[in-house]
């Protein structure tokens, strides 16, 4: 932890970044962003299992971004981020919406996060996403803390169900996510989280003409979660935020793992690994099946 704080202090103090967004600690079992500019507030900064927050949303936030604008220079941002989170930076980077240069990846060996604040860590309460972790190293960093530690063993309930629902008729699968849809209160907290849901002006915002019923209505909220899914199909990196911040507990997860299945069984694709490649949905391979569009 002193290395973490130490090497944000430097950052700051010789003014090689704006800013270092990281994680505080609020109480035992609980973190929460901070986004430092004064060296001496680095004392305030954390890494644990309880850093759940995907901060890479904050990097396409204009309020942050203009924090790095002066009349005569940008300065870089400072990040920290699982490795996990290292994915969503990835995702921006490929789509354009964030410049390599432009940022200082501060990550860590990561053995998982809690699935919910308050809780002791363990297999019990492991974030669904550790369970299946293949990258508890960062793919890419400028800066890595931490020692390797082992990831407690838990049961992949999530996978579990998605087989469970791939074994049901279409009909059967459509009430299942009908209902479940119904109890969207279009809060939009799954979009508000989401590193990969940038858009200055969301389809669901528009009026004129207005695509998507904006009241919370069984028209309105498939439409809007199915063209979050498509929206995010294949650029979902399985971050796992919309599916904690849905105060509905729909499981939103469900549906973009599915997704991510399929753009990595179809296509060989995972989003948000490799700055050389470009984006699934950005590219095109004459090669690639047309099976999907059949
Ligand atoms: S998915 Fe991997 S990198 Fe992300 S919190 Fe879990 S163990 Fe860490
Ligand atoms: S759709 Fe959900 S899991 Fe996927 S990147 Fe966005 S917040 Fe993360
Ligand atoms: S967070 Fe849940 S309730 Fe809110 S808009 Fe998204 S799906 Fe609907």
């Amino acid at each position: 932890m002193e290395e973490l704080r130490e090497y944000a202090k430097e950052l700051l103090e010789k003014k090689e970044v704006a800013a270092v967004i990281g994680y505080t600690q609020v109480s035992e079992n609980r973190t929460k962003p901070i986004i430092i500019t004064d060296p001496a507030d680095a004392s305030k900064l954390v890494f644990n299992e309880y850093c759940l927050n995907n901060l890479s949303v904050y990097l396409t936030k204009a309020r942050i971004n203009a924090m790095c604008r002066t009349k005569d220079k940008i300065m870089k941002l400072a990040i920290c981020a699982k490795p996990c989170d290292v994915h969503s930076i990835v995702a921006l980077i490929q789509e354009n919406q964030v410049h390599r240069n432009d940022i200082v990846i501060i990550s860590f060996n990561c053995h998982g996060a809690v699935k919910d604040f308050g809780y002791e860590f363990s297999g019990e309460n492991l974030a669904s996403k550790c369970i299946t972790c293949e990258t508890h190293k960062p793919l890419y960093f400028d800066k890595i803390f931490g020692e390797e530690k082992e990831t407690p063993k838990a049961s992949d309930a999530a996978l579990a169900r998605i087989e469970e629902l791939e074994s049901m008729t279409h009909e059967e699968r459509f009430e299942y996510f009908n209902n479940e849809f119904d109890k969207c209160i279009k809060c939009y907290a799954c979009r508000a989280v989401c590193p990969l849901c940038y858009c200055q002006r969301c389809i669901t915002d528009k009026a004129i003409p207005r695509w998507i019923e904006s009241s919370s209505h069984q028209r309105g909220n498939f439409s809007w979660n199915i063209v979050r899914a498509f929206h995010l199909s294949a650029r979902c990196t399985g971050c796992g935020e919309c599916d904690r911040a849905c105060p509905m507990d729909i499981p939103l997860s469900l549906i973009n793992r599915r997704m991510a299945m399929e753009a990595k069984k179809s296509f060989s694709y995972v989003s948000g690994r490799s700055l050389e490649t470009p984006t699934l949905v950005g590219s095109f391979n004459e090669k690639d099946s047309d099976e999907l569009f059949m």
